[in-house]
């Protein structure tokens, strides 16, 4: 990633390009780890983590922490409402590369739209909402889209249910197309007629087969999804242009009603633009991951010491 940021630093002669690789260039360049006493195991403390919305080490970052936040908002969520979940995918058609920043825009604002429709407030109790940016390298085209994780209300799958043919429409006219946009919606299956700590879960385990909140918590870019191969080609040069353009200084991720008041509840920072060396508390079991993960990190071009 440094790499091409360079590149674009060459192709268009603008500084910003060169400061940002030397920044993605020493991310996590000087890792301290701690021992805990009683269990032995290491734990990050100090490291320097450049922010740098494509760089994949802080990515990697954001989805663990995204990830750990989602785990406790929908843990909360299942004690206080018990509601029951729904996963939405909203798309609009692929764009060129040009097009992506101002298509972003339009979604988040239609995204907005959407939930303030009388329909869809009397049916949902919040949501969780990831923008995903993948590439088709063969039209050389963008597909931006939401993944959303919906509580909904207890009479959802009463008279209040949302069919996907009339989520297709909402999300259709929320975005004023003028074609039939894709969106998939899907039932999280708990068993009815048992009590909340079956329900519970039964929410839970579900989620966790689907990998429902790891799935929904990556972050939106991982740069081997767009870039292709080692060599920074004219058109990696591009992607990354083109991206960089479009994420800039912008918001991925959002929290919206009972999950955002959940989250405010639970005192959980920005995984955005917080602090990404701490994940929160569940340090044990996460910095572990951590250790394992960075033992591998980077493989053949960089190696970390460990004193
Ligand atoms: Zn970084």
């Amino acid at each position: 990633m440094a790499a091409h940021y360079e590149g674009l630093e060459k192709r268009t002669g603008a500084p910003y390009y060169g400061k940002k690789a030397e920044k993605v260039c020493d991310c996590a360049e000087c890792l301290a780890f701690k021992r805990d006493r009683e269990t032995g195991r290491l734990r990050l403390y100090q490291a320097y983590f450049c922010k740098v919305r494509l760089c994949p080490m802080c990515a990697w970052r954001r989805s663990l922490k995204i990830a750990y936040h989602n785990k406790l908002i929908v843990e909360e969520a299942n004690r206080q409402y018990k509601p029951a979940w729904i996963f939405l995918t909203l798309t609009v058609k692929n764009v060129e590369g040009d097009d992506l920043k101002q298509t972003i825009s339009d979604m988040m604002k239609g995204f907005n739209r959407l939930m303030k429709y009388k329909k869809v407030d009397s049916a949902v109790r919040g949501y969780f909402r990831a923008l995903e940016i993948t590439k088709n390298h063969e039209e050389n085209t963008y597909h931006p889209h939401f993944h959303v994780l919906i509580p909904v209300r207890t009479n959802y799958f009463g008279k209040n249910y949302i069919n996907q043919k009339e989520w297709t429409s909402l999300w259709k006219r929320a975005m004023k197309l003028d074609y039939t946009p894709i969106v998939h919606v899907q039932r999280v299956k708990g068993k009815k007629g048992i009590d909340a700590e079956a329900i519970e879960k039964e929410v839970r385990k579900e989620m966790e087969e689907q990998k429902a909140i790891l799935e929904i918590s990556k972050y939106p870019v991982k740069d081997t999804d767009v870039i292709r191969g080692n060599e920074v080609t004219e058109e990696n040069l591009d992607t990354v242009y083109y991206l960089d353009d479009a994420l800039n200084a912008r918001r991925l991720i959002g929290y919206g009603g009972i999950l955002k008041e959940i989250h405010k509840e639970l005192n959980l920072t920005d995984a955005e633009d917080g602090d990404l060396v701490r994940i929160e508390e569940d340090e044990d079991e996460v910095a572990n991951e951590t250790f394992e993960v960075m033992a591998h990190w980077h493989v053949g071009i960089k190696n970390y010491i460990i004193n």
